[in-house]
């Protein structure tokens, strides 16, 4: 196996033995087995869109097989091979679709490969259609390559968020398979490749807006709301991952039943939603973020529901763990067709908390909506200087002790500034006490990861606000990376002309020095140093 998607990568350059997340070599090959005829998918709906053909089905099928190959989604390796016989099938019937109107196309090997039928020889076929395997001989194109590979990973997870709750637009699953197609190709230049990045970046944007108006349109705009830290008295269920609606369902399947829901990880800024808080018996938030999850899994006395990423192995709460959607874990049980009956029946058995426990509350809510309805307050503070700075403080965490730098970097951050913050690094310093400035909170939790659109309309309607450019805003970013989400998410701010964002903990193992050269030059990306000469470099 070869994989070096994400931030936690072994050695800081590629998990070669076993995943440091916990991927197995059988479920790695079968994952990039999976990519690839996907690949060969996406040249096909190509070529059958240009012909006039879409078809729903194969849109909806590629973003979610391209999601399940998302760091910390699917462990399980006996899920891959539906997948890939799925795959197949859908590619033989737009084959067949382009046939029965006459046009004849000569596809690349993977829209042709004939999956093995039984698991060993699968992953034997993925270990010749691996990262390595196929690599560009040319290091900088491959590094272009991959990242445009790992970007669309994150446009797909947005996307499919988003088909969920009724949001789609043909044109980014035309995008989509127009990327994933170009991955295939060996006759592009660097110049070709920086603009499929960048193209990536943009159709991520319109993923992001799609979801932000599922979210939005399905459970209203977030509102300021304090959640509690701690919990009642009672049985538990604990919901994790990214998923609005399979928390709904939970909400409405509990509904009466004596049981409390609570969040975890990502599942925070829930919390927010007007129709989801109105469940009585959603309490509050438990524990922090994904990397902690086995030692705080352990210790929750109820049952525990993956929706999305992120999954680690489960200790001796195997029993109490499910999963749905696109998440796997061998021998975790499985729900599929939104039934949380089982979850329920497990919350029920287990002994749920002796007593009410106080552990405080943080505050969420500050989406677009929120911020912007308080827009002048904020300008006028911006003008009257008694806001001096806002540092969007983002991204993913991790287990990597480097990331300190963000608990400490926010801890410093000057009284007179705002600190803006979304998806899960904020468990760095989410329960802070920061105050406000003249009644305007100085840490606004926007909310997951999937709401970094809402950040990106804050930041272009303060621009508005202010006749400037976004560069030119008193508003830095400082971004944590992890998984590919976080890979989109960059590239969509370089697409938008995002210039001086300081990333870290660590720079991508994918990005060679030519392309990192090419960052800093074109959009002065840094990578983080210590909090202290970061401030100092930006406040002068
Ligand atoms: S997803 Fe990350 S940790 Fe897992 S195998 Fe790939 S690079 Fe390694």
């Amino acid at each position: 196996m070869f994989c070096y998607q994400c931030e936690q990568t072994a050695k800081g350059q590629g998990c070669d033995k076993l995943g440091v997340c916990g991927k197995t070599p059988e479920t790695a090959a079968l994952q990039d087995l999976l990519l690839y005829v996907v690949k060969g998918l996406s040249q096909v709906a190509q070529a059958a869109r240009e012909a006039g053909i879409t078809d729903r089905e194969t849109n909806v099928f590629t973003v979610q097989a391209v999601f399940s190959t998302l760091t910390n989604v699917n462990f399980d390796a006996g899920r891959f091979p539906g997948l890939i016989d799925r795959c197949v099938a859908l590619r033989e019937k737009l084959k067949a679709a382009l046939a029965a109107k006459g046009v004849a196309k000569t596809f690349d090997k993977a829209a042709e490969l004939i999956p093995a039928r039984d698991l060993a020889a699968l992953a034997a076929q993925g270990e010749t259609v691996g990262v390595k395997a196929l690599a560009d001989p040319d290091a900088d194109i491959q590094s272009l390559k991959e990242t445009v590979a790992y970007g669309v990973k994150g446009v797909a997870a947005y996307a499919d968020h988003a088909q969920i709750l009724g949001q789609e637009d043909d044109a980014v699953y035309a995008e989509v398979h127009r990327l994933l197609a170009a991955t295939l190709r060996r006759d592009l230049s660097l110049g070709d490749w920086v603009t499929l990045a960048l193209d990536c970046g943009r159709v991520n944007l319109k993923a992001m807006e799609l979801l932000d108006a599922a979210n939005t349109g399905t459970y209203g705009h977030p509102v300021p709301t304090e959640v509690p830290l701690g919990h009642r008295k009672g049985k538990a269920i604990l919901v994790s991952g990214h998923d609005l609606r399979d928390l709904e369902a939970i909400l409405k399947q509990t509904e009466g039943k004596g049981i409390f829901v609570y969040t975890h990880g990502e599942m925070l800024p829930c919390h927010g939603y007007p129709k989801l808080k109105a469940y009585k018996h959603f309490h509050g938030h438990y524990g922090t973020a994904w990397q902690n999850q086995q030692k705080e899994f352990a210790a929750f006395p109820g049952a525990i529901l993956m929706t999305t990423n992120c999954i680690q192995k489960p200790g001796a709460y195997l029993p109490n763990i499910f999963t749905t959607g696109l998440v796997g874990w061998p021998g975790a049980s499985h729900v599929k067709n939104g039934d949380f009956g089982p979850v329920i029946a497990r919350a029920l058995e287990l002994p749920g908390f002796s007593e009410d426990q106080d552990k405080g509350s943080v505050m969420v809510g500050f989406g677009r909506n929120a911020v912007l309805g308080v827009a002048p307050a904020v300008i006028d503070a911006v003008k009257a200087g008694k806001i001096r700075r806002f540092f969007l403080v983002a991204g993913c965490d991790g287990a990597k002790p480097g990331r300190n730098y963000y608990t400490e970097f926010v801890e410093k951050v000057p009284a007179d500034c705002v600190v803006l913050t979304l998806a899960c690094g904020k468990f760095r310093f989410f329960d802070q006490k920061l105050g406000d400035i003249g009644g305007i909170p100085r840490l606004l939790d926007i909310g997951q990861c999937n709401d970094a659109y809402s950040a990106i309309q804050i930041a272009v309607a303060l621009a508005g606000a202010f006749n400037c450019g976004v560069n030119d805003l008193p508003l830095s970013l400082v971004l944590s990376w992890y998984e590919q989400k976080a890979v989109a998410i960059l590239l969509t701010l370089l697409a938008l002309g995002i210039r001086d964002i300081r990333l870290g903990p660590s720079l991508p193992a994918f990005i060679t020095p030519n392309v990192l050269k090419f960052l800093v030059d074109n959009y002065n990306i840094k990578p983080i140093t210590t909090p202290d000469e970061d401030l100092k470099a930006i406040l002068g």
